[in-house]
């Protein structure tokens, strides 16, 4: 199950999040799963269903 994460902005650390997908820059506020033991990050859960749906079953098959 995905959830929603929050994320405080810190000046001190220079953290980028990335959406998995589409590649949009998240902040504050973003989706959060879990793919194989690895988190993945995205804008909202429909970015997340359309990597599921579409970009995994046509690029991700090879692991
Ligand atoms: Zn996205």
């Amino acid at each position: 199950m995905g959830r929603w994460k929050n994320i405080e902005i810190d000046y001190q650390k220079d953290i980028e999040n990335y959406c998995t997908l589409c590649g949009a820059i998240l902040l504050r506020r973003f989706w959060v799963n879990e793919n194989k033991g690895k988190e993945l990050n995205f804008c909202n859960p429909e970015c997340e269903r359309l990597f599921k749906d579409y970009w995994l079953p046509k690029y991700g098959k090879k692991s």
